[in-house]
């Protein structure tokens, strides 16, 4: 409803400007062409007054009156102008309702997206947060409310309030993270080394995918970028960390770094359970997560991972592919402008 108001109000000041310059300009002709057509009427009056008397012209036009018949052609002229002149100024704000409302319509579309998905976002945001706290505070309630609570409660309260606390910190950092990629602060380009770059993300999550055995069959090749290291190495480190969560026990996972004639890439290949050719349209969507009953499998994450990756990619002006089969695994492949 608000949208459609924004829509009428931007369409009727469009349709005020529009009509304001055709106005001025049809009073304008109105006034030049009717001063212009009295003019040659004028003129015309004194040709036809200078002319040799014919002889019985008067007995045949007993009441010739030149100044007479210039007012009357002048009126009739003046009319059909004015008629002309209306004519065109409705055209005008028929096609100018059309196009002005059509206008508005283009111009306050992606603002009402931005505004909604800022809101859904907003709402998602606040429901994250919402959920730590309130586990946290019923918690300490049922824990006050025993007469009993000794020491030992104690410590496993606060054991609990404590990786409450770790949710919260992950989801404020991961939220931190996503404004500040987003805004493209802190970015420092500079030539690097994709092999090292991967490879440092892989260190980082080294540790989860040796509790998970998993095996990775890497083909690397020395290529240099253009890029900023640390938003790289996080990217890297999302989508590694993501292939080993949705990858079940003792899997592969294979990284290749290769190059196509302008462009670097790398791919990311596990065998997990893949995501199915719907959810693959919203994945990059902050706070997107697949219904974990599919999968089987219950993962830690707020939906962010892929929405960071994603802002990441674009302030490199690469892009970000993914193919993917139900429980068959999915391919992550990045594509980087390569430093010739
Ligand atoms: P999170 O992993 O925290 O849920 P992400 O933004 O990283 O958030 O991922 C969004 C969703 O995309 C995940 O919930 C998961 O369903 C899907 N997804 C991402 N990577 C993979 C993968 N390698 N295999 C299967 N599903 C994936």
């Amino acid at each position: 409803m608000k949208f459609k108001n924004a829509c009428l109000k931007l369409t009727l000041y469009y349709i005020l400007i529009v009509m304001f310059i055709s106005n001025t300009f049809s009073v304008a002709l109105y006034s030049i062409s009717a001063h212009e057509i009295n003019f040659g009427l004028r003129r015309q009056e004194r040709i036809l007054h200078d002319l040799p008397r014919f002889e019985n012209v008067p007995e045949f036009f007993p009441d010739l009156d030149f100044e007479k018949m210039r007012l009357e052609q002048l009126q009739t002229a003046k009319r059909a102008l004015l008629i002309n002149l209306l004519r065109f100024n409705l055209a005008i704000l028929i096609l100018s309702g059309g196009l002005s409302y059509w206008l508005a319509w283009r111009t306050l579309k992606p603002i009402e997206e931005m505004l909604e998905t800022q809101k859904r976002f907003t709402a998602d945001a606040s429901h994250e947060l919402r959920t730590p706290l309130t586990a946290m505070k019923a918690e300490i309630e049922v824990g006050l409310r025993d007469k009993n609570f000794n020491a030992e409660n104690a410590r496993v309260l606060l054991k609990s309030n404590l990786e409450e606390i770790e949710k919260l910190e992950n989801l404020s950092g991961a939220l931190l993270k996503l404004a500040r990629y987003e805004e493209g602060k802190n970015i420092v380009f500079e030539e690097i080394s994709l092999e090292d770059v991967v490879a440092e993300a892989y260190l980082r999550v080294e540790k989860l995918a040796v509790v998970k055995e998993i095996n990775f069959e890497n083909t690397f090749a020395d290529i240099k970028i253009k890029g900023d290291k640390v938003s790289l190495t996080e990217l890297f480190v999302i989508l590694l960390d993501n292939a080993i969560k949705y990858s079940p026990r003792q899997s592969e996972i294979l990284i290749t770094i290769g190059k196509t004639d302008r462009r670097a890439y790398v791919e990311i290949k596990d065998r997990g359970v893949g995501i199915t050719k719907e959810e693959v349209t919203h994945i990059f969507d902050r706070f997107y997560r697949s219904d974990p009953s599919r999968s089987k499998m219950k993962t830690d994450g707020y939906g962010l991972g892929l929405a960071i990756a994603q802002k990441i990619v674009q302030l490199h002006k690469g892009e970000i592919k993914v193919k993917s089969e139900l429980s068959k695994g999915s391919v992550f492949t990045i594509l980087l402008p390569a430093k010739i």
